[in-house]
């Protein structure tokens, strides 16, 4: 993954330590390059080559804390480092903001998050709170119904839509903060204080902290040594139904299990209904790029399931529906890269972590793997700031903090998630029968099952104050 690098770059690493504060200005970046003098030049060529200098001097820059990716944990942590009084550039290789995904459900922890960067309440005012839950079996016959008031009280959840989680996160960033049409190509140490990022279209950005917020296929996890997550056996299609003359549904979560097939819907606004069909398939399966035949494979997959559902499915879209696969990464303790790297002879101020699915890609099983980068984001701005005002070890310790605490919660969460997924996505008749006959109707408690939403951090009230 080396890049080649150029000399100036070297030279300037030195003037790389000076931390800009939130409030100057965002990626007017500095050009690494160091100029030389044009005397010697003829007066022909100087202006030529004054230029060409001029168009490398773009393509050459320099920031102190730079975030790769922009998406909810990229602008989350940017969003948090700004609160604490730090800036840090976001590279995101979308020309946009990736409003893709439909919705995700937030669970308490979520909104715990979203409180402490201030942008809860803007959220909640577009999406409904979620009452309760009904589970039933694929005829449409009830199982059993919860109240999270009686079950879980204090339970806040909304299913809420990608793209206005994300918009609202960036909309709450200074301007010029997220440069798109960055995407990362390669990445490498650039001597032991500085890290070279190279872009797609040539240009280079040298920086002192790389937080690597690049998603499930993150190339900067790759580069610290963790291994592709591993595809879980099930996908699944979500879709977004939309109502301009506003939904009938109640507040509920709705959820159907049938033999390795599960599907559910969420009324999220009251325009609009998010649903989604979980189902076995061996292999990930073929990208499918025309958005009807995706449509249709969904509805081919419960056409004998409750017609409420079929209808919001119906009332969908075609280009608001996806298909993804489940994947998953386990952290085991010795076996796993650190989420922290720091250049090998050590000594030095170059850092780099990651954060959100770049690190622990869960399954969407108990609906926690955005929760869970929000989590990140404010514990990794918590031990970062501070510690961007002191010494050179100071960085890398706060990180290593980072990353055992996370670990703890991360951990074992993903293989939660992952053991429930396949529990529910067992095709097995007798498992099937003992999970809709007896586990769901007589053993299922609520308040234990959301046990996991709860977090505590003295770094929410840290960053809810500033
Ligand atoms: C089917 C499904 C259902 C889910 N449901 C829920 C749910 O209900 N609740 C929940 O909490 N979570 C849910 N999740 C999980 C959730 O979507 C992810 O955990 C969350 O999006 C992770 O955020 P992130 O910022 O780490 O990654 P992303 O949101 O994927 O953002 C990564 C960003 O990095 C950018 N990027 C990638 N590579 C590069 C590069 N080389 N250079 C520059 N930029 C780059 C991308 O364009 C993107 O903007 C679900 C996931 C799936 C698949």
């Amino acid at each position: 993954m080396a890049s080649s690098i150029s000399s100036s770059a070297l030279r300037l690493l030195g003037r790389a330590g000076r931390l800009r504060r939130s409030g100057e200005p965002y990626f007017a970046l500095s050009p690494i390059s160091a100029s030389s003098s044009s005397s010697s030049l003829s007066t022909t060529t100087a202006p030529l080559m004054e230029k060409e200098k001029e168009k490398e001097k773009e393509k050459e820059k320099e920031e102190e804390v730079v975030i790769v990716g922009g998406g909810i944990a990229g602008l989350a942590t940017a969003l948090a480092l700004r609160r604490l009084g730090i800036a840090a550039a976001v590279l995101e290789q979308g020309a946009s903001l990736r409003s893709g995904g439909t919705s995700l459900t937030l669970s308490t922890n979520g909104w715990r998050v979203l409180d402490a960067l201030g942008v809860a309440d803007e959220l909640r005012a577009k999406f409904l709170r979620i009452q309760g839950l009904v589970m039933r079996s694929e005829d449409g016959k009830e199982l059993r119904s919860f109240r999270f008031e009686d079950e879980a009280p204090g339970q806040e959840l909304r299913a809420v839509e990608r793209r206005v989680l994300v918009e609202t996160l960036a909309g709450r960033l200074p301007p010029n903060t997220i440069s798109f049409s960055s995407r990362l190509r390669s990445i490498a140490w650039q001597g032991k204080d500085g890290i070279l990022l190279e872009l797609d279209d040539g240009r280079r950005v040298l920086a002192k902290i790389v937080i690597g917020c690049d998603g499930v296929n993150s190339p900067i996890a790759k580069w610290m040594g963790f291994s592709e997550p591993k595809y879980a056996g099930h996908s699944a299609f979500r879709g977004l139904g939309q109502y301009p003359e506003g939904q009938q549904y109640e507040s509920k979560v709705n959820y159907f299990y049938g033999r390795g097939l599960r599907a559910g819907f969420v009324p999220a606004s009251p325009t609009k209904v998010y649903w989604f069909i979980c189902f076995n398939s061996q292999s990930r399966g073929p990208w499918i790029a025309d958005p009807s035949a995706l449509k249709k494979e969904a509805l081919d997959l419960v056409q004998t399931w409750p017609q409420e559902l079929l209808d919001i499915i119906h009332n969908t879209p075609d280009d608001a529906i996806v298909k993804n696969p489940f994947v998953d990464r386990w952290l085991w303790p010795g076996l796993s890269p650190s989420p922290v790297a720091a250049a090998s002879n050590g000594g030095g101020s170059a850092v780099a972590v990651v954060a959100g699915d770049a690190w622990h890609p869960m399954t969407p099983n108990l609906g926690q793997g955005a929760c869970c980068a929000l989590e990140d984001a404010v514990v990794l701005a918590g031990k970062l700031a501070p510690a961007l005002a002191g010494s050179r070890g100071a960085v890398a310790a706060a990180l290593g903090e980072y990353a055992r605490e996370r670990w703890a919660r991360v951990f074992p969460l993903t293989a939660r998630a992952g053991l429930v997924g396949s529990l529910l996505q067992w095709e097995n008749p007798i498992v099937y029968a003992f999970r809709n006959k007896v586990m769901i109707p007589r053993l299922a408690r609520l308040g234990p099952l959301l046990k996991h939403t709860n977090f505590e951090s003295e770094v929410l009230e840290t960053i809810a104050s500033k």
